[in-house]
């Protein structure tokens, strides 16, 4: 019986992936597109950062002039949008984007960061939230002590910086340890044939 309200987990459901630079996130993202055992498709995001070399408009970001970005921005285009760790450069996730993998009957798959993925969870609470972690987090602590060749600044400034990481991804419903290719992808694999079966 339905009651016309159902707010059931059938349908696609939105998969953010987020972590630190150096978690080997995009190579996770291409197995995962390639793999899923869902209709997974990515959510090309704007960017103002200039194209790095091999990269095209319309495949890896849509480049575009700040100019643009902040008009769409004005005008309500995007699903959520940030300034990215202080680079000057904004990126965001257009809602056309989003809309269009859904109504094809895609889940979409953002690649985006902390600032960005917590605006998605509060839009999507249904959201699958993947935080993909580098091994070495959980003893890091531990490993920089005992080399003993870091400055208790240093230790101290890189041990903020793991902790600030590390709240973050207590925000997120999945925490993935991207130890090797192969396991991390199989673990988001089943993580999204649970979300599907559900
Ligand atoms: P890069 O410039 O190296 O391609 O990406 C830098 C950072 O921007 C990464 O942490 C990536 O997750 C984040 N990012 C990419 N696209 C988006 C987006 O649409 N929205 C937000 N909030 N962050 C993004």
């Amino acid at each position: 019986m339905s009651d016309g309200g159902d707010t059931s987990t059938a349908g696609p459901h939105l998969l953010v992936l987020s972590g630190p630079s150096g978690t080997g996130k995009t190579t996770v993202v291409n197995r995962l597109v390639a793999e899923s055992p869902v209709p997974l498709r990515k959510a090309i995001s704007a960017t103002t950062r200039k194209p790095r070399e091999g990269e095209q408009h319309g495949q890896d970001y849509w480049f575009l002039s700040a100019d643009e970005f902040s008009t769409r921005r004005a005008d309500g285009e995007f699903l959520e949008s940030a300034e990215v760790h202080g680079s000057g450069n904004w990126y965001g996730t257009l809602k056309s984007e989003v809309d269009h993998a859904i109504e094809a009957g895609y889940w979409p798959l953002l690649e985006i960061d902390v600032q960005g993925a917590m605006s998605v969870i509060r839009q999507y609470p249904d959201a699958v939230t993947v935080f993909l972690k580098t091994p070495s987090a959980e003893v890091y602590e531990q490993r920089l002590r005992s080399r003993g060749t870091e400055s208790e600044e240093v230790i101290q400034r890189r041990l903020q910086t793991a902790r600030q990481e590390l709240q973050a991804a207590e925000h997120y419903r999945y925490q993935v340890v991207n130890d090797t290719l192969d396991r991390a992808v199989a673990e988001i694999r089943q993580i999204l044939k649970a979300t599907a079966g559900d």
